[in-house]
């Protein structure tokens, strides 16, 4: 049953833990109590990409709708899953059952109905190349709305839901995973994983790189990239590949190219560098972690330092890649 609690610390719902609270949580467990919910709130999965910088003064609601049915035709095995579902325990639960495809993306925080939002990815492979449509309740239109794959408007860490933020609660996803099944390894970090691996070994070397590499939210509070590689145009590229011909870079289009905002924020030196609490990790500098006492002041001054430094130096606009919450909203939207 729905439940709503009032003046809730978000400390645990979001993996950065800032000391803040809610003045209320509503901890959706049924897609059917939308309709009649308050329409006043922000929409949260486990707190993953989405840091609570000061107290909020309206309504969590966190969606915790649970669920698993499963059915196969000649071709696929077809899945629906309850928004609330970890994304990882789905990983890890359709490898059991002999179903693979998701094993690139495992490890990857958060609940399943969060993964088509920024169409989550890694490691060569995107989640919507296995979604066949997903369920949602429309703010707006107040309806339940089914949209095809098509429709989600899938890009880059990029889909409809991202586009029109707050508008769709996602109830549950519906999956597609092909029997015909070939493993991805073109992605560098899996070029040593032998070409005939199973689904279940290529998923263990996508949890042990990510955990030499990523720091672990439950030991070291942090949100995963906190920034956004940027895109900048070819023409911008040629002029800093005279002054820093290392710098890496990956095409997009024929007139831009991306950059590794960690590697720029590297350049300046600045891995362990701190405000207050708060640290850019020292060993991956795109991710900003909590060491324990951080506020939301501290987080968006080292935010601006860091964002400051990069433009002085590199002439390139870093944008957070996080969702920040003000007192009212999202303050980065
Ligand atoms: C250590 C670490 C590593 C990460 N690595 C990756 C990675 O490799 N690839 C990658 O793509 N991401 C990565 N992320 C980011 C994060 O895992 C994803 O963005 C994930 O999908 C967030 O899930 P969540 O449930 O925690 O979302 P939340 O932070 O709760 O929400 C994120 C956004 O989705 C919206 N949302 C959440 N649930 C719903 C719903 N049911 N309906 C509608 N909107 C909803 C929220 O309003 C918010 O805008 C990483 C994060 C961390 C901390």
């Amino acid at each position: 049953m729905t439940k709503i609690h009032k003046f809730v610390s978000l400390k645990d719902l979001h993996t950065f833990k800032l000391p803040y609270q809610a003045d209320a949580v509503v901890e959706l467990t049924a897609a059917e109590d939308l309709p009649s919910l308050a329409d006043d709130y922000y929409v949260l999965g486990e707190g993953s990409n989405t840091i609570f910088t000061t107290d909020f003064s309206r309504t969590v609601l966190k969606v915790g709708i649970k669920g698993y049915e499963c059915s196969e035709t000649e071709n696929s095995f077809e899945l629906r899953v309850g928004a609330g579902e970890n994304w990882h325990d789905l990983v890890r639960k359709t490898l059991d059952a002999d179903m693979p495809g998701l094993e690139n993306l495992a490890l990857i925080p958060g609940s399943v109905g969060a993964a088509p939002v920024q169409n989550i990815g890694a490691y060569g492979v995107e989640v919507s190349e296995f979604i066949r449509t997903v369920e949602a309740w429309d703010r707006e239109q107040h309806e339940f709305v089914l949209f095809s794959q098509k429709q989600c408007c899938f890009a880059y860490r990029d889909s409809l839901f991202k586009q029109h933020a707050g508008r769709y609660v996602i109830t549950h996803v519906n999956f597609s995973l092909s029997k015909n099944w070939r493993a991805q390894l073109s992605y560098g970090a899996l070029s040593s994983v032998p070409g005939d691996a199973s689904a279940k070994t290529i998923m263990k070397a996508v949890v042990a790189i990510r955990n030499s590499k990523l720091p672990n939210p439950k030991v070291l509070p942090n949100a995963g990239s906190f920034f956004k590689n940027p895109v900048i145009p070819r023409q911008q590229l040629q002029g800093l590949l005279e002054r820093f011909p290392d710098m890496p870079y990956y095409p997009v289009d024929d007139m831009q190219v991306k950059v590794a905002a960690g590697w720029l924020i590297d350049q300046l030196g600045l891995k362990g560098f701190s405000c207050g609490g708060v640290s850019v990790h020292d060993k991956q500098a795109l991710v900003l972690v909590n060491k324990g006492e951080a506020s939301g002041e501290e987080l968006l001054t080292l935010a601006k330092e860091i964002t400051s430094r990069v433009k002085t130096r590199f002439a390139i606009e870093l944008e957070i890649e996080v969702r920040i919450m003000g007192e009212k909203e999202l303050i980065n939207a």
